[in-house]
């Protein structure tokens, strides 16, 4: 069934659990994302990045998203990932998509707050929710650093986070204290105090971007002090990509219909393995 993101917390606040969401950019990982969260009957959030765009547009593999997020067994949250501007993030919502998140963290802290507290507006309008940033996280997909990447930027302060939540009426809130979008250039060091910290003063569920490559360990112990939403990328959509590698080299002839089918069974299983994790 299609949930928001507000609701979809709430349940991992009652199960002391983290939720995977994980971006469906094409129709392999969106199937195998909801075969693996009714396998395990496990809520999950399914969502769709403005950087996504070159794979699929919104129009075309959001309405998809809704569809199965709507006849699923289990609870499924449809989030517009990453959206910036109040344009993109209306699309999403028009479609049917229960939830946004505006990144405004590159902009100033007015500008982020004025611009985010429009996007609450809106999204309530359509009964949805809104997830916020602050802080910004270094990094893309790729694992390319930004211009203005420095080890500064990558924590977020904990009496702002407050602020800037008493400010905009947000729903969950990313924040940095350690993470990266993208491979893992070095070992990231996380600062689980500040999560806890930040948790507490802003009482909200917190969201964890670039969370894609970490260890078990260092989930767990980020879900335990806070982190309810773990953004998950990269490393799934790499586990597709390298298991269609060795399928093309040991197969003369091949359909791309059946590549299409081993990175969606080796995008499901790499998910399984972080559902393991997440709920514990
Ligand atoms: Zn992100």
């Amino acid at each position: 069934m299609l949930v928001t993101l507000k609701e979809i917390l709430e349940i991992a606040e009652k199960r002391d659990c983290g939720v995977a969401a994980i971006n469906t950019p094409t129709f392999e990982s969106l199937v195998a994302a909801i075969r693996v969260a009714e396998k395990n009957n496990a809520p999950i959030i399914i969502q769709h990045a403005q950087s996504h765009e070159y794979i699929n547009q919104i129009e075309m593999i959001g309405p998809a998203m809704v569809a199965l997020a709507k006849n699923a067994s289990i609870p499924v949250c449809a989030h517009v990932d990453h959206g910036e501007s109040i344009e993109y993030l209306e699309k999403g919502l028009k479609l049917g998509f229960t939830s946004i998140m505006y990144d405004g963290s590159r902009l100033t802290y007015e500008e982020n707050v004025k611009n985010t507290k429009k996007a609450v507006e809106l999204a309530h309008k359509f009964g949805a929710s809104v997830e916020g940033e602050l802080g910004m996280m270094a990094g893309n997909e790729l694992g390319e650093d930004s211009p203005d990447d420095n080890e500064e930027s990558y924590y977020t302060d904990p009496q702002l986070a407050h602020q800037f939540v008493k400010e905009t009426n947000i729903d969950a809130l990313a924040a940095s204290f350690g993470t990266v979008h993208g491979f893992y250039k070095r070992q990231p060091k996380l600062d689980y105090e500040l999560i806890k910290e930040i948790a507490e003063l802003t009482k909200l569920p917190l969201v964890m971007h670039g969370g894609s490559g970490l260890s078990p360990e260092e989930y767990k112990r980020s879900i335990k002090n806070g982190i309810r939403k773990i953004n998950y990328y990269t490393y799934g959509a790499k586990a597709g990509a390298d298991a269609t590698k060795d399928f093309i080299k040991n197969n003369k002839a091949v359909l791309f219909s059946e590549i299409s089918r081993v990175a969606q069974d080796a995008m499901e299983k790499n998910f399984q393995h972080i559902i393991d994790i997440f709920c514990y």
